[in-house]
């Protein structure tokens, strides 16, 4: 295996790597490390988030960079507040033993005074997301005019959030700019059009194959009716005590109930959803990254740009509507060479959209049996075995006490102290799941769950019935319900693909799809049937809503709102 010094870095670059505990490059970093710190201009870097693609660029800007110099040499740009300061962390880690470098992390929602001032100070690397730096160059915060290199981060997912004009507005106004890095986890168009208009020659480079998900990564599902969710999710988490995972759900409000839920029965979680504010998000992040909160639960809009070192587990608590969003959400674990598990707890009508799955991850999601309630007690009762049995006793003083421990339990045994520790830790589970019931759907409970379905339709889709063509998705519903055609002033041109603009103004609004019809996208706005009785909300929760510096307008298409209102 190829080591950090091989690759030709600074040994002050290799002194903090090691110590930050790499022991020997990604593939990434092997194969781009080189490439970039001997000069080569510019470069393609097709690699998914977790590759460890942030030292594969990092490392040799710091490399290259002239810590004599106080004017902004270096830019990053990445399409999310988190990865900002994600990419900053590292930085700064990297460069710990590199005397007058210093990098700053400029993004919306947070004080641009403050940033102004970080600027001034004189920085060699700024790390940015691209509407706040926009916004730095429009007041003329920043000088771009000395820029030699400039890193684009998650190339597609900054056009997938609409920045493409952003970022060529950016690479204009870079003109002493002589190398782009551009890293991206896929290759549409719109970037081969970007790498055209701004980069010379690049040299590629591919780590695993795109679009495909993690080889490290268990792909699990189980199957259970509607009513059977929610337990199923917690014996889930109860089967796996060590979990330190994620929760996906598809709306706001299911998040946050569900972390009600879970947190008043005992479990260390909170939720992560758009309606909370910097702050708070701030807060609940940082719980879940210092291993206070075992578990988060969130939305995929509120979760993006999350990079959480070792997640066991993601679980879908309902699968996303968008394919590749399953592909988003699982890679958050089984990350830089460790292993994770993906499970998605789904109803029986749902097995379809699975199949679809397996082909874009090129892996096997395997069924597997909801554990019963005896297999969480000894499942439990194992690991709490491990965790008595490797208890660190090296710290305390337990040995005064020892002498007081022998004199209290002189007449008890030791078989008798164990049961009485276990009973302690075990009471709970034993006394939950002593008559805990089978919660997979079988297929000779299909009667049952042809009632469960009949019951979820009535509730959930108020008068509304799907036409026979499931799989043909949305555009196939044919709905009998009335539906409100509304106007949102945003389209293609903003970065969004059906799915994705779908997935947006349901996250937004927390309306689940079933309240949707047909979709008609174009250039610069769209039309969306929606159930009537959705409609307010959905206009409530978008209209006037800022998107990408601009406001959203969503109104009536057929009350004389449309385009003019
Ligand atoms: P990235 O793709 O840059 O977001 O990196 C994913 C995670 O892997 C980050 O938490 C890094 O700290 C970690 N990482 C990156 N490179 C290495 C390496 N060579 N050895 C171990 N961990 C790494």
């Amino acid at each position: 295996m190829v080591t950090f010094e091989e690759l030709g870095l600074d040994e002050r670059l290799v002194q903090a790597v090691t110590e930050m505990g790499y022991v020997n490059p990604t593939p990434i970093q092997e194969k781009a490390i080189p490439v970039l710190i001997n000069g080569t201009k510019d470069l393609i870097g097709l690699a998914q988030t977790g590759t460890g693609k942030t030292a594969a660029f990092g490392l040799p800007l710091l490399q290259l960079l002239d810590a004599e110099q106080k004017y902004p040499q270096a830019l990053v740009v990445c399409p999310t507040r988190e990865l900002c300061l994600q990419i900053v962390n590292e930085i700064v880690s990297f460069k710990k033993h590199i005397k007058g470098l210093q990098v700053v992390a400029v993004y919306g929602g947070a004080s641009i005074v403050m940033q102004i001032k970080d600027i001034r100070r004189g920085v060699q690397v700024v790390v940015a997301t691209p509407g706040r730096l926009i916004d730095l160059i429009e007041r003329k915060a920043i000088n771009l005019e000395q820029i030699k290199y400039v890193v684009l981060d998650e190339a597609d997912e900054m056009l997938n959030m609409g920045f493409q004009d952003d970022i060529e507005f950016i690479l204009q106004n870079t003109p002493a700019r002589e190398s782009t890095w551009l890293f991206s986890a896929t290759m549409p168009n719109e970037i081969r059009k970007v790498s055209k208009r701004y980069m010379t020659e690049p040299v590629e480079i591919t780590v695993g194959t795109k679009n495909t998900s993690n080889k490290n990564i268990d792909h699990q599902y189980y199957v259970t009716s509607a009513q059977h969710r929610y337990e199923t999710l917690k014996r889930l988490i109860d089967f796996n005590p060590g979990i330190y995972g994620i929760i996906f759900t598809r709306t706001k409000v299911d998040a946050q109930n569900i972390a009600e839920k879970l947190t008043r029965e005992g479990y260390d979680i909170d939720a992560l959803h758009g309606d909370l504010t910097q702050p708070q998000r701030d807060k609940v992040m940082n719980q879940f990254r210092d291993r206070s909160l075992q578990l988060l639960i969130a939305t995929d809009v509120a979760a993006r740009g999350i990079d959480v070192k070792e997640i066991t587990h993601v679980i879908n608590y309902e699968l996303p509507d968008d394919v590749e969003v399953y592909t988003h959400r699982t890679g958050r674990t089984g990350r830089a060479g460790s292993t994770g598990v993906a499970i998605s707890i789904i109803h029986q009508r749902e097995a379809y959209k699975l199949k679809q799955i397996e082909k874009i991850v090129q892996s096997p999601i395997n069924k597997m049996e909801i554990p019963s309630g005896k297999d969480v007690c000894r499942k439990q009762f194992f690991f709490f075995m491990d965790k008595l049995l490797n208890a660190d006793i090296s710290h305390g003083d337990y040995e005064t006490y020892v002498p007081m421990l022998e004199e209290k339990f002189a007449d008890v045994s030791k078989e008798e102290v164990l049961k009485r520790v276990a009973a302690l830790e075990f009471d709970r589970f034993l006394k939950y799941y002593e008559n805990a019931g089978d919660l997979n759907a079988r297929a000779e409970n299909r009667n049952e769950r042809r009632g469960d379905d009949k019951n979820r339709n009535r509730n959930d889709r108020g008068n509304f019935r799907e036409s026979g063509r499931r799989e043909g998705g949305r555009d196939s519903r044919d709905f009998q319900g009335d539906t409100t055609r509304l106007f949102i002033n945003i389209g293609t041109k903003d970065g969004f693909y059906k799915a994705s603009f779908l997935q947006f103004i349901l996250d937004m609004s927390d309306l689940r799809k079933d309240v949707l019809g047909r979709i008609d996208m174009k250039e610069m706005n769209s039309w969306v049937e929606v159930d009537k009785n959705a409609a307010g909300q959905m206009i409530r929760a978008l209209d006037g809503k800022n998107f990408k510096g601009r406001k959203i307008r969503m109104n009536d298409a057929d009350s004389g709102g449309g385009r003019r209102r």
